[in-house]
């Protein structure tokens, strides 16, 4: 788990700004729903096949001794919110939401896994138009590619619905019972609970087995067979690139027909940014209404690994505009005033505190990122007038402590 502190904060505050600009323009509202939910949320949502709740969970026995987990994905969370509180309902046609905030799994942590991670993600409620899969990955593409992201792959794939998918485990299963003695031990275990999960296996015996196994997508029912035919094109139409990817299958138990995945090549083997899928059961699952929804998540500490590791000059603004120096503690409740009026006018100040000598101040100055450096004496006090050190042009300026404001925004300005 990290700390996050500036400079990096900075990172943070503009990834999210982008964020919350797309979801304007999308028409999407937050959500905020709390970190602890009751356990069973997660067990009925996220599936007890997966590794997620069978392996990953920070899950305990509250005061009341209710087991409690805290969230390792935001859907569950966002689902049990829009039933509890009738919000599709209140929505029609459509509940378009997102959320961010950390997420806990205890994985074995790596660069780019953390067991506090923070995700970006998005829920659609209540639609199964293809159109809808086209605009959620869309989004995920967007904000990818205007923080400046390059070289990024977007994977689709459709892993069926209950119509079609058992059949088509039956076959998966009676492929890879053929090949028991080369699938890891952990595949071994997938082949009768979850056998799909052998696609995305990493160990390379596993991906060798896999690799002439049958494909859920070539299994299709025709409606699925249409839908998955259907947001190709579209996302064809609104160019977006992206790749059939056979073998993703995705690590929830939940999803149905449409998967996908943004992967960027500035990543190490944690080279997901963001997935997710379309959702058509889950809602009423959980006690709501029918309403095929879709949704993603994008792992935060990733997009910002992938924004250092590409060298992306964002071009925040860092720093402060004014550092005021009192020559002495004498002129510090006149400086503190001063500082007041600055702020008060939107420009971003500091007051230097405690005493020291004038070099080193103007060395915090700099450490601080101050442009303007304005220095008060005994004398600047007696005649009003101010001097004004431009720290970048090593300029300097004698200016009427009544225009100073004015005085910082022309010169800013400029
Ligand atoms: P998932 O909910 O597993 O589909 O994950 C969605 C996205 O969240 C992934 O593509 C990653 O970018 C991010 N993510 C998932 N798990 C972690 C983790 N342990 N640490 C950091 N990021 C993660």
């Amino acid at each position: 788990m990290e700390d996050i502190f500036a400079p990096e904060a900075k990172l943070w505050h503009h990834v999210e700004s982008v964020i919350r600009r797309e979801m304007d323009l999308f028409g999407y509202s937050e959500i905020r729903t709390p970190i602890l939910e009751k356990t069973e949320l997660f067990v009925r949502g996220v599936g007890n096949t997966t590794d997620i709740v069978k392996k990953e969970m920070y899950t305990f026995n509250d005061k009341g001794e209710r087991s409690m987990t805290m969230r390792p994905e935001g859907t569950a969370g966002v689902v049990r919110a829009v039933v509890e509180h009738n919000l599709l309902q209140a929505a029609l046609p459509v509940f378009k939401c997102f959320y961010i905030g950390p997420m806990y799994r205890y994985e074995r942590p790596q660069k780019g896994r953390l067991r506090q991670f923070h995700q970006f993600g998005v829920e659609c409620f209540g639609t199964d138009s293809p159109y809808i899969d086209a605009e959620v990955i869309q989004i995920l593409y967007m904000i990818l590619k205007n923080l400046g992201l390059s070289e990024l792959n977007v994977k689709l794939n459709s892993i069926g619905c209950p119509e079609c998918r058992p059949v088509f485990k039956e076959k998966a299963i009676e492929y890879f019972s053929g090949m028991k003695d080369k699938l890891c031990s952990e595949c071994n275990e997938r082949l009768t609970v979850n056998p799909l999960r052998i696609y995305d296996c990493k160990v390379p015996e596993c991906k060798e087995c896999s690799k002439d196994a049958p494909f859920m997508s070539d299994h299709l029912c025709k409606s699925c067979g249409d839908h998955f035919e259907k947001v190709k094109s579209v996302l064809s139409s609104i160019n977006i690139p992206f790749t059939h990817d056979k073998s993703l299958v995705r690590g929830l138990d939940y999803y149905t027909k449409t998967a996908f995945e943004v992967t960027s090549k500035h990543l190490g083997a944690q080279d997901a940014l963001g997935g997710g899928g379309r959702y058509d059961n889950l809602v009423s699952e959980l006690g709501g209404p029918k309403a095929p929804s879709i949704g993603f998540g994008m792992g935060l500490e990733r997009v910002m690994l992938a924004v250092k590791n590409q060298n992306i000059d964002l071009k925040i603004s860092s720093g402060q505009d004014v550092y005021i120096i009192p020559f002495s503690n004498n002129e510090s409740d006149y400086c503190f005033k001063l500082l007041t009026g600055l702020r008060a006018e939107g420009i971003s100040s500091q007051m230097a505190v405690g005493e020291k000598k004038m070099g080193s101040h103007f060395k915090d100055a700099e450490k601080i990122g101050a442009r303007f450096a304005v220095v008060v004496g005994e004398n600047e006090i007696k005649s009003g007038c101010v001097a004004v050190k431009n720290l970048a042009a090593h300029e300097q300026a004698n200016v009427d402590a009544a225009g100073l404001a004015e005085y910082i925004k022309n010169a800013l300005k400029k």
